[in-house]
């Protein structure tokens, strides 16, 4: 069905021509009016129509046993026949949106059950009754909000189109968003996860709060210009421990779980999920061990040579996995000669999992998509995550939870996302713009 709205269009520009770019300027400001009153318009012309197809026309109503059955319900006795036109709400419902404040006239309707008066067209718009903020606009604060600072995204609202708020409001909707968000885990089975943990300035302690990150790499998207990699998320906690990140993928398929070794997600691994092969990333086994030598005493100009040495063990990808492992040995030895247990106690202690990815005696019930060797992806995300966090003040660890998991959804495209924002009548209204001349 149609609804015509006419409005007509007056540009008026002084004599010597001002430069384009300031017509330009003038036009999207001054068509910022325009939506609002179409928007309106609509709303008036519509209810009025609506009305009219249950109730009859406005001074000759039907009587309740000739109405249809009304698109709205009583919120009393949720009866859906036998209405009658009972005036206007004195006050108009104001809604922010992100085309700016839209008054509606509402019509209200008295029921002829029990008397309970209302205004059906709240019910046909599908607006709650404290909803004041539409939801468009509630999706363009969390946006810039997971992105920019709150001040900051607010700021680039009103800058970018006209709609002023505060701070608080984007927090605000920020925080509802996240309470709604469902983070269930979206596939029945995960061929590789790449978890990584970090810490952020959040709660009570001084270093601040663990969080940790789950991620599944699909194929290597290899048909754009740049090779691209398509992650899921699997999973995040924050202020949690692994055990809480893992549980939920316990009842599927994980083919390997790839870490940087830490002991408390290898533990959780072990116990959550128990079919799957435990890798560990080779890039911090040698980044590991200038802690380790750092804790032997190593003099910092010597340890370069054993940095090589694991390096050329650890990347000589055509080696044998049990040759790689005796090589892995014989430094681990060698470190110990020297002089360094604890170094050599690490490479002891990576020996098996780092080489996990090509041992052809682990066969993970599902091959990984990509080269299980280290945890890059999921480090990039939380270097990300990080950016937007790291802002020089002290988060509240709820506070800080609904952002990085909406921060998580939205860019791994995760179905709690969508499912946030979706509508799909949106795609079925059509608007046309035509010449009157
Ligand atoms: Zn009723």
């Amino acid at each position: 069905m149609e609804t015509e709205i006419d409005l007509r269009l007056v540009v008026k520009v002084p004599e010597n021509d001002p430069p384009f770019h300031a017509i330009v300027h003038a036009v999207v400001n001054g068509l910022r009016a325009v939506p609002p009153r179409l928007l309106r318009e609509y709303a008036a012309a519509r209810q009025e129509r609506i009305l009219e197809a249950i109730l009859g026309p406005r001074y000759h109503p039907l009587p309740a046993h000739k109405q249809a059955e009304a698109p709205w319900a009583c919120p009393r006795c949720a009866s859906r026949r036998g209405f009658r036109r009972k005036g206007r709400r004195q006050r108009e419902r104001t809604l922010r949106t992100k085309a700016g404040e839209v008054r509606l006239p509402l019509a209200q309707v008295r029921c002829e059950g029990c008397r309970r008066v209302f205004a059906p067209l709240l019910q046909v718009w599908h607006l709650k009754p404290y909803e004041r903020v539409t939801e468009d606009l509630a999706y363009l604060f969390v946006r810039l909000a997971l992105e920019f600072p709150f001040e900051r995204s607010t700021g680039l609202l009103d800058e970018l189109i006209g709609v002023s708020a505060s701070p608080a409001t984007a927090w605000r909707h920020l925080q509802q968003a996240g309470q709604t968000l469902d983070l269930s885990p979206d596939r029945c089975a995960y061929p590789l996860l790449q978890i990584d943990g970090t810490r952020v300035c959040a709660g009570e302690p001084e270093r601040g709060i663990p969080f940790l990150v789950a991620l599944s790499p699909r194929e290597r998207d290899t048909s754009g210009p740049r090779p691209r990699n398509h992650l899921d998320l699997a999973g995040i906690v924050v202020n949690e421990g692994a055990d809480v990140l893992l549980q939920p993928l316990a009842d599927r398929p994980v083919g390997t779980a790839l870490t940087d070794g830490d002991p408390d997600l290898l533990g959780a691994i072990h116990r959550q999920l128990p079919g799957a092969v435990a890798s560990r990333c080779r890039w911090h086994v040698d980044h590991q061990l200038e802690y380790c030598l750092t804790l032997d005493h190593m003099p910092r100009g010597d340890r370069a040579i054993w940095h090589q040495r694991l390096r050329s063990i650890l990347y000589d990808d055509q080696a044998p996995t049990r040759s790689s492992r005796l090589r892995l040995d014989r430094l681990s030895r060698d470190l110990e000669e020297s002089g360094c247990p604890r170094a050599a106690a690490h490479l002891r202690g990576a020996k098996e999992a780092v080489f996990a990815f090509k041992d052809p005696t682990l066969q993970p019930c599902l091959p990984a998509p990509v080269p299980a060797t280290t945890t890059s992806l999921v480090e990039r995300s939380m270097r990300e995550a990080n950016r937007r966090t790291d802002v020089g003040v002290r988060w509240s660890v709820p506070g800080v939870t609904h952002l990085l998991t909406l921060f998580y959804a939205r860019r791994y495209h995760h179905p709690g996302w969508s499912a946030l924002w979706s509508c799909p009548d949106r795609d079925a209204i059509e608007l046309r713009l035509e010449n009157s001349s």
